[in-house]
């Protein structure tokens, strides 16, 4: 196992990680910019390294500068977390040529995954199910587009081959406003990925957002944790997530699981991984592969006894995984509600000082969050300032444990989304369960 590793990430994230290296004895160095330096594991860290100013582009995308704290303080490896740099194969080529260890797959599965035509491609030829598409990406001959529209069948979806965040993706419902999609899609995709490849999609209608989490070790053992239920969205970003899916058949599940499975020893996978399906009449079909530990990995861990980050290190330090697939037995039930800054009814950031934290407790309650009574959330990133998770022997059980643990729940001096997923939790549909990716917006707009 590795003595000392860097954080290259900030928040909840940051602080999820450096509790699982403290637990196994890795010492900690933590890398933040200047607004930062009062984040909650920067102060609990082994050292700390300030690496620029508030900006992203200075500090946490920086490259050399994460690197080089690496050099400075002796560390072997380096966790992205989530976002930043975590899925930028580039950041973990850099780190591999440095002599550091990138704690995450290889930088080839991370640039192959990275392009989801080319995912879609390895995933079909790795027998993962995927929406019907155009199988490659589109050019700019408008009659052969209209073709490829045509057999896929209206409505279809164009997306960018680079897109992440739910970002670059516009659905074409005629004929008619196809090839212009096209042309605007691939503007937006040049300007926000610097990469102007799109490709065409059969547009589900009612789909659910169902992912399988999978751990793969260098020596070609690959098991999976089950699924999780990610359909409460909003814009295409996930708002609650659950663990397992309300209403999936254990036959389902061991289907799709050991296909995925397959899928990581055929391409060689190495470390955690979450394979997205959209869920639609019983069946899944591949979008894409997120190479990286998730924002909602916490619904798994519940339900399942194993913890996620810990075994990111394992499987990166060269251990062989321990955990066999007959060991995974899915226990009861776990929900994950995120909490933003954000105003509830118009979604605008909200940062500013917290006046006063108080987080929620009791059976079955996690709290993964670094906020506490002073903190400034800071306007330069990600609005999200903690997720509540919690759990229960049942589904309803996990609701209701919810729904007290959002009341307990005193954050005061910005505005959170609480009351919004207070209502997602009392709401009788979320309760009944089994909903599709479009409900939450349906009833947002209903309560307008
Ligand atoms: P990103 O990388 O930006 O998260 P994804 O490909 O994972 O993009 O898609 C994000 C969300 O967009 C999905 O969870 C779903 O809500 C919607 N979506 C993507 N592809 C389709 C499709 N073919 N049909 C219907 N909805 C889709």
């Amino acid at each position: 196992m590795f003595s000392k590793i860097v954080i290259a990430n900030r928040g909840e994230i940051a602080l999820r990680i450096l509790r699982a290296c403290q637990t196994m004895g890795v010492k900690t160095v933590a890398v933040h910019s200047t607004i930062d330096r009062n984040q909650k594991h920067v102060g609990m860290a082994d050292e700390s390294v300030c690496i620029g100013p508030p900006s992203s582009l200075e500090s946490y995308l920086d490259i050399p500068k994460i690197i080089a704290a690496a050099e400075v303080t002796d560390a072997e490896a380096i966790h992205p977390g989530y976002g930043f740099l975590a899925e930028n194969a580039e950041f973990a080529e850099s780190i591999e040529e440095s002599g550091f260890k990138f704690i995450g797959p290889r930088a080839d599965t991370i640039r192959l995954m990275g392009d989801k035509v080319a995912a879609i491609e390895a995933m079909k030829s790795a027998g993962v199910p995927c929406v019907p598409g155009s199988d490659g990406p589109l050019n700019n001959d408008a009659e052969r587009n209209l073709g490829i529209a045509k057999k896929i069948g209206y409505p279809i979806i164009v997306k960018a081959a680079a897109g992440g965040g739910g970002r670059g993706m516009r659905v074409v419902h005629t004929e008619a406003a196809l090839n212009n999609a096209i042309i605007t899609t691939k503007t937006e995709a040049k300007a926000a990925f610097g990469d102007d490849t799109v490709y065409m999609e059969k547009y589900l209608e009612n789909p659910r957002h169902v992912e399988i989490q999978v751990l793969s070790d260098m020596h070609g053992h690959a098991i999976h944790l089950g699924e999780r239920d990610c359909s409460m969205q909003r814009r295409h970003q996930k708002v609650v997530e659950e663990a397992p899916a309300p209403g999936l058949t254990e036959q389902k599940r061991q289907e799709i699981g050991d296909v995925c499975v397959e899928a990581c020893k055929r391409i060689g996978y190495e470390g955690a991984g979450t394979f997205e399906f959209l869920y639609d009449s019983g069946r899944f079909y591949f979008i894409e592969m997120n190479t990286r530990i998730q924002v909602e990995h916490p619904v798994t861990e519940l339900i399942t006894g194993v913890d996620l980050i810990k075994q990111q290190l394992l499987i990166a330090s060269g251990e062989p995984l321990t955990i066999q697939q007959s060991d995974i037995k899915l226990t009861g039930h776990a929900i994950e509600c995120r909490i933003n800054a954000e105003d509830p009814d118009t979604f605008m950031p909200s940062p500013g000082t917290i006046d006063i934290f108080h987080a929620p407790g009791g059976p079955g309650v996690r709290v993964d969050s670094h906020v506490y009574d002073g903190y400034k959330v800071p306007p330069n990133y990600d609005s999200m300032i903690g997720k509540i998770i919690t759990y229960g022997e049942d589904r309803i059980t996990a609701i209701r444990r919810m729904r007290l643990a959002l009341s307990e729940t005193v954050v005061s001096g910005i505005k959170t989304n609480k009351s919004l997923q207070l209502r997602i939790m009392n709401d009788h549909g979320f309760v009944e369960g089994s909903k599709n990716i479009h409900y939450l917006e349906k009833r947002l707009n209903e309560n307008k």
